[in-house]
């Protein structure tokens, strides 16, 4: 697997611009990703083919989220009080060129046991942590003793109530989500999954019956998507993927606004441009298959969802609000309320 999983990335010549380039990030591909590429510009090579702008590092920060310095222990992010981020894997099926966490696949090295001890001890001491997201790296990446072992050992932590696995690997590896995985991970309920897809291209027969097979385990899906410049930065591409994703059991639950990382600035999209795209879909795909759009503030200050406008203006007795086919309407308001609408709306 090792050699099949690096094929397809060319060769490496540090001599030129982009053999610098895999150089310092290097380039991880499969035969079944290089099979969804039409062209060296399409979305999927976009997404996935080493590229030059990325030695542009005028802009942005090698670690954006500033996951490093909300690491107690190594690979455990405690950013909100009640829930956890464990990166306990350091290792993925493909290198998404846009990664946040790019900064960490040169010399990838998985957690030692002494560290999962560690961040163990730490959720284990931690009794306002609920909720524990295990991603990496791709946690099904994982060999399968060791992510059982590490879920068994979550579950033995009584205020844990929900485990989250964040993982491309249905969209990228299809052929690495086995039955026996999914009865594996299945013992560990209530456990949902947060998966990662970006273009209608990685919807194919394999990736949905990766799908199916986690999903027949019972365990929730969701997805998210980062909006990138030249892949999906349209209404038409993500409505596409958005339904799609529905049809194989999978919630859009993220739509986010690319991270400042450096030598990512190429894939960028103004803020507007979500907004536009959300406000294209909303109403006209299922409500359930439209995400929250999402900014990932730069310093780990958190997730801030970005909603398009829809209120016009608040009067004393009534809010005027544009519907989605930009028709303006009224509903009314209760007594002494405009000023509390005003203040949510306005501060
Ligand atoms: C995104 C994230 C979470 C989970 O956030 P939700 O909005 O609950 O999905 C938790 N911790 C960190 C550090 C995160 O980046
Ligand atoms: S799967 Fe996620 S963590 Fe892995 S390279 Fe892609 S974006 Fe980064």
């Amino acid at each position: 697997m090792r050699e099949e999983v690096k094929s397809g990335c060319g060769g490496s010549d540090s001599r030129t611009a982009l053999g610098e380039v895999m150089e310092r990030y290097p380039c991880r591909l499969n035969p079944y990703l290089a099979s969804l590429m039409e062209s060296e510009s399409c979305p999927m090579a976009r997404q996935f083919m080493p590229g030059v702008e990325e030695l542009d590092e005028s802009s942005g920060w090698i670690d954006p989220l500033a996951e490093e310095a909300l690491s107690p222990v190594s690979g455990l992010v405690h950013r909100y009080p009640n829930r956890a981020l464990w990166l306990v894997s350091h290792e993925c099926a493909a290198h998404c060129r846009f990664c946040t966490r790019k900064r960490r696949w040169k010399g990838a090295r998985e957690l030692s046991e002494e560290e999962l001890g560690e961040g163990l001890a730490y959720l284990r001491k931690n009794p306002k942590i609920v909720d524990v997201l295990l991603s990496g790296g791709d946690p099904l990446l994982l060999p399968a003793e060791r992510l059982d072992r590490i879920l068994h050992s979550l579950r033995s932590i009584p205020h844990i109530q929900v485990i989250r696995i964040g993982t491309r690997l249905p969209g990228v590896l299809p052929e690495a989500v086995t039955p026996e995985l999914a009865a594996m991970i299945r013992k560990y309920h209530p456990l949902f999954m947060n998966l990662h897809f970006n273009h209608p291209r990685e919807i194919t027969a394999e990736s949905r019956r990766s799908c199916a097979t986690l999903a027949d385990a019972g365990i929730p899906l969701g997805s998210q998507t980062v909006l990138l410049r030249g892949v999906n930065d349209d209404a038409a591409v993500l409505g596409e993927l958005f339904h799609g994703l529905l049809s194989m059991r999978v919630r859009p639950y993220y739509l986010m606004q690319m991270d400042l990382t450096a030598g990512t600035g190429h894939f960028r999209t103004p803020i507007a441009a979500g907004l536009k795209i959300l406000l294209a879909l909303r109403n006209r795909i299922s409500g359930i298959a439209v995400p929250q759009f999402v900014i990932d503030l730069p310093g780990g200050h958190g997730k801030v969802p970005l909603v398009p406008n829809s209120i016009q203006a608040i009067h004393e007795d009534r809010v005027e609000l544009t519907t989605y086919t930009g028709k303006r309407c009224t509903y009314p308001l209760l007594q002494g309320e405009h000023e509390d609408l005003r203040r949510l709306q306005f501060s």
